[in-house]
């Protein structure tokens, strides 16, 4: 699994920065980003938790565990 922040709907609630700090940051900037890295499966169900979190519906995941 990866997560990714759109950065077009991110707002910088920080919601998923608090739910799954591990994964998400807020950047100088603002707004969030993902690890660029597949994800741990004991993070997962944070993940998802901060998925659904979003106010903003800005963060997607995808199954992909590996880099083309
Ligand atoms: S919770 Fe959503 S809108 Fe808020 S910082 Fe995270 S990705 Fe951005």
């Amino acid at each position: 699994m990866r997560a990714v922040v759109d950065d077009d709907s991110c707002r910088g609630h920080g919601v998923c920065a608090a739910v799954c700090p591990e994964v998400f940051v807020i950047t100088d900037g603002g707004y969030a980003e993902a690890v660029d890295i597949p994800i741990s499966p004991d993070l997962e169900a944070s993940v998802r938790e901060a998925v659904d979190g979003c106010p903003e519906h800005a963060i997607h995941i995808t199954e992909e565990n590996h880099v083309n």
